[in-house]
């Protein structure tokens, strides 16, 4: 499937969000995060446009042809490919703030379980933790970082709705989990989305740790 680009995007500006949001996909693989063509990628490429992963494909050996331009309304552009089933996440996130340019989702079994174990509290509250630094505006394991769990739904809207209504209450928004199925996080560049990943993962397996040391 061949991708044309609009004329005010550079060839070389697309390639280099394809090929960072490939070499990401691969690392994010290979630690087991993306089972079974799982989890999409994606890398603002300008105020109006996207690089998102083709919906299907196996994300450790994505190349150049396996992402497509989107507009930030979650349409193709210029390339007949489907984007991915969720793109409606990642364009509510590169609209509501400027700054951010990319996201990442991942369905690891860390992400999974922690998301049903929390599912009825609505919430993973984490505090005393020295990695919630790795979450840009966190300075001390004093805070409390709250990463929401919204229910599943194959329905995108509803989802879209129930980010929508976490970010109107005023409350910060680095991450949320959806129950059964996997985390949102997002980043300035591709290397915040990736520590904000990493330390969210790490965060999360500690906590199950703990609930299971604590059980026995
Ligand atoms: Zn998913």
């Amino acid at each position: 499937m061949s991708q044309d680009l609009p004329a005010t995007i550079a060839a070389a500006t697309f390639h280099a969000c394809a090929d960072a949001i490939a070499d990401a996909a691969r690392e994010l693989s290979a630690m087991g995060w993306t089972p079974a063509t799982s989890s999409n990628f994606s890398m603002r490429v300008d105020a109006e446009h996207a690089a998102i992963t083709i919906s299907g494909r196996h994300k450790g050996r994505l190349g150049r042809s396996d992402i497509m331009l989107i507009d930030l309304h979650g349409n193709a552009v210029g390339t007949d490919a489907r984007p991915s089933a969720e793109t409606a996440l990642h364009t509510q996130i590169y609209r509501r703030w400027p700054d951010m340019c990319a996201v990442l989702h991942t369905h690891s079994r860390t992400q999974s379980v922690a998301s049903r174990l929390f599912a009825s509290d609505g919430v993973i509250r984490l505090q005393g933790w020295e990695l919630q630094k790795a979450i840009t505006g966190y300075h001390t394991h004093e805070s409390t970082l709250e990463i929401p769990v919204f229910p599943n739904t194959q329905h995108m809207p509803e989802l879209v709705t129930q980010v929508d209504a976490w970010l109107d209450t005023g409350k910060p928004l680095h991450a949320y989990l959806i129950d059964g199925h996997g985390i949102y996080t997002w980043g300035r560049d591709m290397a915040e989305a990736q520590r904000h990943l990493e330390a969210l993962e790490f965060l999360l397996g500690c906590e199950l740790d703990l609930k299971r040391l604590r059980a026995s």
